[in-house]
């Protein structure tokens, strides 16, 4: 049997790697207030269909989408900020004092061509803070994500920053963009045509070169957005400048949902080739009233696990799985008995401590102490049963003590020390 395509299993050896990741963000993200929340792995079809819009790649062709025996049709999430604005919404949260911060670690579910780091069963880290449409919020958010990566050390990471403007100037410009998709629509791809139909803004993410050229003169939206969405985005620059955080205005850069309005952001690692965004985010000033909220702006953060993993591989940098402290040696019934209890005792201490459970000589539990690389090795026999005292071995010297049976355990944490 394997597991199903585009999944993996997290096996013992890759944890370590993760938890650093996973206690990073949440040092980050707890240091700036925000609190961290969960929400079902599945929800209602339509929270997506209306949350995500019905034009986009994920509602159209990425779904987990299916009807449970209550003839209900549910959708495993295939993005975190829907279920969270949903739950924003559900428990009120509008009247709790304003920005609410929030963030998650789940698994997200798409139908997509897998490929390296991009699985159908993912693992993303993020944050929404609903609530405030401050720009000094946006640009916090920005440079909580550099602080992750930088202080993970994944390597060269590049931001690339725009604005996807609101309701007051977009559609003005997606009618001017309509109309230069017109212009050179026979040198664009099929998909890209579709997208021309359905959402123009999306024909920016094509990777066909052959597009991306006849792109190359398109009006841009960061190019023709009204005096307040202007203003908000200088202002987002300014809050950015005293940190020096270098990025690209890049007039491409589109979110992959139509909630989007305003700062859109993105971070890319250059050594993961052509698949290289590791997280991005923006603001979202109209999803709450359209999921059915009082209308209320926002702005949010994602970034998947697998492709941070994957960067910092790339720099040769891994997680390292904490060794054994003590190993438990023991022959004989009574002195298996006496062992049982100085092990728990010894684990009590907060010391990572193993024994036999194979049935192993006391030549093999000695080579299984050293295969796990126990600093101490603790040896009872009968003749320790008899004198009510532990030999306790140096693994590394040979230096053997006596220790009691009832001070043991407090013995070795002073020695490990
Ligand atoms: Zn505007
Ligand atoms: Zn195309």
């Amino acid at each position: 049997m394997q597991a199903p395509k585009g999944t993996y299993d997290v096996l013992p050896a890759d944890q370590p790697l993760r938890e650093k990741i996973f206690g990073e963000a949440r040092r980050i993200l707890n240091t700036a207030g925000y609190g961290r929340i969960s929400t079902p792995t599945f929800e209602d079809t339509s929270l997506f269909e209306r949350g995500v819009g019905g034009s986009s790649d994920i509602v159209r062709k990425e779904m987990y989408t299916f009807e449970d025996k209550g003839g209900r049709s549910l959708t495993l999430k295939p993005e975190g900020t829907a279920p969270v604005v949903r739950a924003y919404i559900q428990h009120g949260m509008h009247k709790l004092p304003q920005p609410v911060k929030l963030w998650y670690y789940e698994r997200m579910f798409r139908f997509e061509r897998p490929q390296a780091g991009r699985y159908r069963e993912h693992y993303q880290l993020g944050a929404e803070a609903i609530g405030s449409g401050d720009p000094a919020l946006d640009a916090g958010m920005i440079m909580m994500m550099s602080e992750l990566y930088e202080s993970l050390g994944v390597p060269d990471v590049e931001l690339r920053l725009s604005s996807m403007g609101d309701g007051n100037c977009r559609p003005a410009y997606v009618k001017r963009l309509s109309g230069f998709l017109k212009s050179v629509s026979d040198q664009l791809c099929e998909d890209c045509r579709e997208r021309a139909r359905l959402n123009p803004l999306r024909v920016f993410d094509c990777k066909h070169r052959s597009c991306q050229a006849a792109l190359a003169d398109a009006p841009k939206l960061i190019d023709n957005l009204c005096q307040d969405c202007q203003v908000h985005f200088d202002s987002v620059r300014k809050f950015l400048e005293p940190f020096g955080r270098s990025y690209r205005l890049d007039g491409t850069l589109v979110r992959g949902f139509d909630y989007y309005t305003r700062t859109t952001f993105e971070y890319e690692c250059a050594r993961l080739g052509a698949q290289k965004g590791i997280g991005g985010g923006g603001r979202y000033d109209n999803l709450v009233e359209e999921l059915g909220g009082p209308s209320t702006p926002a702005a949010g953060f994602g970034t998947g696990m697998e492709r941070i993993v994957l960067a910092l591989e790339s720099a040769g940098i891994s997680g390292k799985q904490p060794g054994v402290d003590v190993f438990m040696i023991s022959f004989g019934d009574d002195a298996r008995q006496e062992a049982a209890i100085i092990l728990h005792r010894i684990r009590g201490l907060g010391l990572i401590a193993d024994t036999d459970y194979a049935g192993r000589s006391v030549k093999g539990q000695m080579k299984q102490a050293n295969r796990l690389g126990a600093r101490l090795a603790v040896i009872i026999g009968e003749d320790e049963v008899a004198a009510g005292r532990a030999t306790v071995r140096d693994m590394e010297s040979g230096r053997q003590s006596a220790v009691a049976f009832a001070s043991v355990a407090e013995w070795i944490r002073e020695r490990l020390a």
